[in-house]
């Protein structure tokens, strides 16, 4: 149970999911028109790395986001020029007919958080531990309060109150950083302020993780993952999967941003391997591919890549498309599809190819020997060998094709259940 009361964060559910298993433990909080919290979808962020202040570039930036599946895009405002140069930002994607939330994020001076909300950011992201003194909080929490906008408490291993590290030893360990998180959400809190996300980050994924641990029953704000300066390259991928994929596994977790030090588009396809890795990206096609073993008389590496490559923008589209009507279920849009969440649909996404939410299986194997029985519970597959491929649906064989024909059968395949899934969804089927 948690100090108020309310009933501690739940664990890991069964099924395609698109929000947290916390769900209703969380309070619900809009940043534009995208909820974050109370068992909405877990919102996908990224952060534009170019000058904000070049309101063209960064519109152009966040446009493409947008279209890689971004929920959320925060940018730098380091300067009073940034914090004016949103408007312009706002004004270029209202021309290009991009809807995107723009957090703003702010370091050091309150000021800023203030010229950024009066420029029309939907949400500020506020650094605690370096914005200053409780006057300056509190005159942030009151301009925000009268916008309507929330404040994300982004407290971070490397800038932690003083008072707070020197009770853990000087260091930043997940208790201090829980503390301090509790400590600035309450601080929010008897100012009157209760729109909050909170996030607690280190470049230590387990710290990271186990803070959240520590922080998660204490709180019913909206939870933002994320391993700050996780790095490049593999090395960086499988750092935030394993900081954040384990606590969406657990519950934890409403909105989520992957930190690479890459173009920012990487960090939204990571984001979304993530949640379809751990069940929580509704209309994901799966493409699972066997290790190849000593069996395989094919070059199944090249029909997987070929395979997934092809796959890449029916799933696109298939995941936009889930996502959308699940987000506009949470606010009662066109689209929606009854409670976001409820028990209903969390069945209904995990059955096989069933309905435009559940995760579309599609196996590739390298043998015909053992690759349809290892793939038994794929939608769909093939299993390769001698130039040929032996296709099965549903863990039945299905018939025989040529190996050059396992991309356009399997997309073919691939379109039919889409179709279902759009009849499923109107009613028709
Ligand atoms: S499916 Fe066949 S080729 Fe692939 S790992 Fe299994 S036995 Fe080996």
């Amino acid at each position: 149970m948690s100090r108020d009361g309310k009933a501690a964060r739940g664990g890991a559910q069964s099924g395609v999911r698109g929000g947290s298993a916390r769900g209703s433990a969380t309070k619900r909080v809009m940043c534009g028109d995208v909820p974050i919290g109370g068992g909405a979808p877990v919102s996908i962020q990224s952060m534009t790395n170019t000058d904000t202040r070049d309101a063209l570039a960064t519109a152009a930036q966040i446009a493409a986001l947008a279209a890689a599946g971004c929920d959320i895009v925060r940018c730098a405002v380091p300067d009073a020029a940034a914090a004016a140069a949103l408007t312009g930002i706002r004004a270029e994607l209202a021309a290009r007919g991009v809807r995107i939330p723009i957090v703003a994020d702010i370091h050091f001076d309150y000021r800023l958080a203030i010229a950024a909300i009066e420029n029309g950011a939907d949400k500020i992201r506020l650094n605690p531990g370096n914005i200053g003194g409780a006057d300056k909080v509190r005159a942030v929490a009151e301009r925000a309060r009268d916008a309507g906008v929330p404040l994300r408490v982004g407290v971070n291993g490397g800038s932690l109150e003083g008072a707070v590290a020197g009770g853990h030893g000087g260091e930043a360990t997940a208790e201090a950083l829980a503390k301090s998180a509790l400590m600035n959400i309450d601080r929010l809190k008897s100012m009157g302020f209760d729109d909050i996300v909170v996030s607690v980050k280190s470049s230590d994924a387990r710290v990271c993780a186990d803070a959240l641990r520590v922080l998660s029953p204490l709180t019913d704000a909206p939870v933002h993952l994320g391993v700050t300066e996780a790095g490049a390259g593999d090395r960086a991928l499988v750092k935030s999967a394993i900081g954040i994929g384990p606590l969406l596994a657990e519950g934890i977790g409403d909105t989520m941003r992957v930190s690479l030090t890459c173009d920012p588009i990487r960090e939204v396809y990571a984001a979304r391997d993530i949640l379809a890795s751990v069940g929580m990206l509704p209309g994901a096609i799966d493409v699972i591919s066997c290790p190849t073993c000593g069996r395989c008389n094919v070059n199944l590496t090249r029909i997987a890549d070929e395979v997934r490559e092809a796959v890449s923008p029916l799933e696109a589209e298939r995941v936009t498309s889930a996502r959308g009507a699940l987000f506009a279920a949470c606010t009662g849009g066109a689209g929606a599809a009854g409670p976001v969440g409820a028990p209903g649909i969390a069945r209904r996404a995990r059955s096989r190819a069933s309905g435009a939410g559940g995760v579309l299986t599609v196996a590739v194997m390298g043998c015909a020997v053992n690759g349809p029985g290892e793939a038994a519970h794929a939608d769909m597959g093939v299993a390769c060998g001698n130039g040929n491929a032996v296709l099965f649906e549903r863990g039945v064989k299905t018939g025989t094709i040529a190996e050059a024909d396992v991309v356009p059968v399997l997309l073919a395949k691939i379109r039919q259940a889409m179709s279902n899934d759009a009849k499923v969804g109107d009613g028709t089927h």
